[in-house]
């Protein structure tokens, strides 16, 4: 580690819940040739004609469109709802960010189903608000009954992550419909579905199928996965306009960049090329899960791009098998770990590491 050069600043008053909280960590390859399949990623170089786009936006010394008018109006035709039911963010991080501020505040709880996306705890904590993280069941999957229990009145937004990071369960239609019946109408309800497009189970809710019924429910999505975009940072959300304008409040102004705009809707002009390479992860995705379950794996019913092993008090010894075979994955100490489905070339390494790993349990 490099030297401290500045003075310590220890004794300036910051918040103690911030200065507890442990910053946002990924995963980094070891050695160059490494495959890196700790955060999910998407392994398809982009395509020419979005390197383009973002060429052609060049007129960087200019602000960007601050409410990505054209982006907006783009997914709006496509979902069939006026352009103000969309709201455009830095990733949809950045969007689970400006509703849960919005929502809720010091006091005030927020539920989620746990283990799921690693940054939820720190973004509720950054509200001010209390973390409410709700187990799930033995399958990985959210536990709805439990979640829609642990209601109060207190509780002002309820995170649904389908597929959930970072076991890859979905959660049905009908369950989500027999969920929301139960959840208040004044509880904010934000689907997060990052990687709805790797779904291939018809019984799975989607959310911009669904969003018209519930005035309280927002839908999250990402061009970070199946797009492929994820070092531009675009996620958006649809949802009621009341609902828009308190994340469009609660936003850090002009954080979409013009080449993040541009690159977004060049990738909607050529979905048809992006979802079939979708296709192609899902089949080696499936080909994964079905040689890891040969190995003895109980691996969790994952309809996204990545697949979870239980490898609870092995889990450091276990990572350390996958850097050892060239891979990058994501650990949970105590827990499990996460590794995308990559490059054809990390099938057989990511095989092989489990295998040694599931032999040694
Ligand atoms: N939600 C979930 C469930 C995720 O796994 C991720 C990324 N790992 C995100 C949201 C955020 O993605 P982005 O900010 O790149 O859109």
């Amino acid at each position: 580690e490099d030297a401290s050069r500045l003075p310590n600043a220890s004794h300036v008053r910051l918040r103690p819940e911030i200065i507890a909280t442990p910053p946002y960590r990924q995963g980094k390859p070891a050695a160059p040739d490494a495959f890196k399949l700790s955060s999910n990623e998407n392994p398809f170089p982009p395509l020419p004609g979005v390197i383009e786009a973002i060429s052609a936006a060049h007129d960087v010394n200019r602000y960007p469109d601050a409410t990505a008018t054209a982006l907006r109006e783009r997914l709006a035709a496509e979902h069939g709802v006026s352009a103000d039911e969309i709201h455009v963010g830095s990733g949809s991080v950045a969007l689970l960010s400006q509703f849960i501020q919005a929502a809720a505040g010091p006091g005030d709880e927020v539920l989620y189903s746990w283990r799921s996306f690693e940054a939820y705890p720190g973004l509720v904590t950054v509200a001010g608000a209390t973390s409410v993280p709700i187990a799930n069941n033995g399958n990985g999957a959210h536990d709805l009954t439990s979640i829609a229990d642990a209601i109060t009145d207190r509780t002002r937004v309820v995170i649904v992550c389908t597929p959930n990071n970072p076991t890859g369960t979905i959660i049905t239609a009908i369950d989500f419909a027999a969920f929301m019946q139960k959840v208040p109408a004044h509880v904010l309800v934000l689907l997060d579905e990052a990687y709805a497009e790797f779904v291939r189970d018809d019984t799975a809710v989607n959310g911009l199928d669904i969003v018209g019924r519930y005035p309280n429910l927002v839908v999250l999505r990402t061009f970070s996965k199946a797009y492929g975009l994820a070092g531009l940072r675009v996620g958006w959300a649809l949802g009621s306009e009341q609902l828009l304008d308190a994340a469009r409040a609660s936003a850090i102004p002009l954080s979409v960049t013009g080449p993040a705009q541009a690159a977004a809707i060049a990738s909607l002009d050529r979905s048809d090329e992006l979802l079939s390479r979708v296709d192609v992860l899902v089949e080696r995705r499936d080909h994964v899960v079905a040689r890891l379950r040969e190995q003895g794996w109980a691996i969790p019913a994952t309809q996204s791009n990545f697949v979870w092993l239980a490898t609870g008090n092995e889990t450091d010894a276990a990572a350390a098998t996958f850097t050892e075979h060239g891979i990058v994955s994501r650990p949970f100490a105590g827990a499990g770990i996460r590794l995308s489905i990559g490059e054809p070339e990390s099938v057989d390494k990511l095989l092989a590491a489990a295998e040694v790993i599931v032999n040694s349990l």
